[in-house]
């Protein structure tokens, strides 16, 4: 029987996940078409000053499926680093160990913040549960975790994140990105910490000796051994509905039509929704439009000393403090060369076209180096050089209501035939890297040997995948 070709476009983990199974359990032929230089999406790496570092932190979360796991495993070998998790986070002025331990909150807390929390306990006891207004994220965070750890932590970062206040950000952003949503949920979280009862991998994260990115290069490179062909710089413009579908590519600023009997799009859904032919609905359209996705400007200091803090995250809740967090590469994978440098990355989440999307490598730099400072971490050994990355669909962005726009897109997109829309921007999910290689391994198990999709297996996947929720 004739395999039928999968057009898969986006090179990040969900659509190399997804050419890598299907090439690898024979089901088909595979074309990978990536618009960028190379693959991994928000999930590449690329060096600087002889260093790996990522599009901003990036870890991989033991969370992942226990079967992807082990095939991450053999694929990546002794590179695949377990590592304990070392990160800081200021709270009213001070260095919190994060993820949160029993024995820091007691000795660093500001003894305000634990006052707060502890009344907000007991105030939550004695009014039970009441919903009286719509649920936003304000409304379920203050709900779960009272008024103090918002005020001083989540609100803040939820601005900072989002752009937007928290009460028109839809209660799916708490439940989703929320993984501790609950005073409960935090002290199991916190109580995890304990030797004797931690869970298995708690306080831990995979990483790869090379970067983050190693992951997605070495399933690209598998995935070319198993015979998947993967063009870079390839951008998507359109795709004619068809028998087979006609997909139109951008080559080296040439066009180029590629037959293909199935698509499976990575891309986001918005963006799919507007280069498919015939062009949806008016009504999907401005369903697409109310869809929007937060920015990201990565900005790298390569400063000439060899370790700026043994720390690998810092995370910054306070408003005036521009980043959201700093990571420094080296310290995620116990990397001592070179010894005479290291480089750190600051995330700035911004709006594509905005002034700190405009803003100069410069005045980027400036930017961190006062961030910083404020922090109470100032740079004091030489800049090198400063390098930054724009990531323009960092975030998506669930504003109050969106989900009726998902709704409208998602509808549309499953009257598609023969085309699959996945991934963390398929399906406008706020997802970790194991969750978009979860949702590659599932279309993958969907298309039978015979080359047909089991729409009603797929639909028992999405379901599921509503269950995933962010680690941080
Ligand atoms: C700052 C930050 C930190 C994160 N930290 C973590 C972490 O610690 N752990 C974790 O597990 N996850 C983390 N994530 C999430 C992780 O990056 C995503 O889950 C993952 O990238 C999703 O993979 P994907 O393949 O679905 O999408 P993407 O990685 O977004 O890949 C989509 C691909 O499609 C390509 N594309 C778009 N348009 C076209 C077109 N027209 N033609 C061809 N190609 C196109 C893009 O270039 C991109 O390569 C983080 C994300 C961000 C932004």
């Amino acid at each position: 029987m004739k395999k039928p070709t999968v057009v898969i476009i986006g090179g990040g983990p969900a659509g190399l996940g997804a050419a890598w199974q299907l090439c690898l359990q024979d089901k088909a032929n595979v074309v990978v078409l990536e618009k960028l230089g190379q693959v991994g999406g928000n999930t590449g790496s690329f060096e600087l000053a002889g260093i790996p570092v990522d599009f901003g932190s990036h870890r991989l979360h033991p969370a992942c499926d226990a079967h992807i796991l082990d095939d991450l495993r053999k694929l990546l070998g002794d590179d695949l680093l377990d590592r304990p998790r070392h990160g800081r986070i200021r709270l009213r002025g001070r260095w919190i160990h994060f993820p949160l331990k029993p024995v820091d909150l007691v000795l660093r807390l500001p003894w305000s913040f634990g006052f707060g929390v502890a009344c907000d306990s007991v105030k939550k006891i004695f009014s039970g549960s009441q919903k009286t207004q719509e649920e936003t994220f304000a409304t379920v965070l203050r709900a779960g975790l009272g008024r103090t750890i918002c005020e001083d932590f989540y609100f803040p970062y939820a601005r900072k994140i989002w752009g937007l206040e928290p009460e028109v950000l839809s209660a799916i952003q708490a439940r989703r990105r929320v993984s501790a949503g609950s005073l409960g949920k935090m002290v199991k979280k916190v109580l995890s910490a304990v030797p004797g009862l931690k869970p298995p991998g708690s306080g831990r994260f995979y990483y790869l000796r090379k970067g983050f990115g190693q992951i997605c290069d070495t399933i690209a490179q598998a995935a070319k051994d198993e015979g998947a062909a993967l063009r870079l710089g390839a951008s998507v413009t359109k795709i004619e509905m068809g028998s087979p579908h006609q997909v139109h590519v951008r080559v080296d600023e040439k066009d180029e039509i590629i037959e293909a009997d199935y698509v499976w799009s990575t891309i986001p859904l918005a963006v799919l929704s507007k280069v498919i032919s015939p062009t949806p609905d008016q009504s999907v359209l401005q369903a697409a439009d109310g869809l929007s996705s937060r920015a990201m400007v990565l900005a790298y200091l390569v400063l000439e000393q060899s370790q700026f803090t043994p720390f690998d995250a810092h995370y910054f809740p306070e408003a005036h403090i521009k980043l959201t967090r700093l990571s420094e590469p080296k310290n995620y994978s116990v990397r001592k060369e070179p010894a005479d440098c290291t480089v750190l990355c600051g995330e700035i989440p911004c709006q594509v076209g905005d002034e700190v999307w405009n803003s100069t490598d410069e005045q980027l730099g400036e930017m961190m180096c006062d961030a910083l400072s404020q922090s109470g971490l100032p740079v004091k050994s030489r800049v090198r050089e400063v390098v930054t990355r724009r990531l323009p669909h960092a975030y998506p962005v669930y504003l109050t209501g969106y989900e009726k726009h998902f709704q409208a897109l998602d509808d549309w997109s499953s009257t598609l035939d023969h085309v699959l829309t996945f991934g963390r921007q398929g399906l406008f999910a706020h997802d970790n890297t194991h969750h978009a290689l979860a949702m590659a391994y599932a279309a993958v198990e969907c298309l039978s040997a015979d080359g047909t999709f089991d729409l009603s297996s797929w639909a028992s996947y999405r379901e599921a995948f509503k269950s995933h929720v962010v680690e941080d």
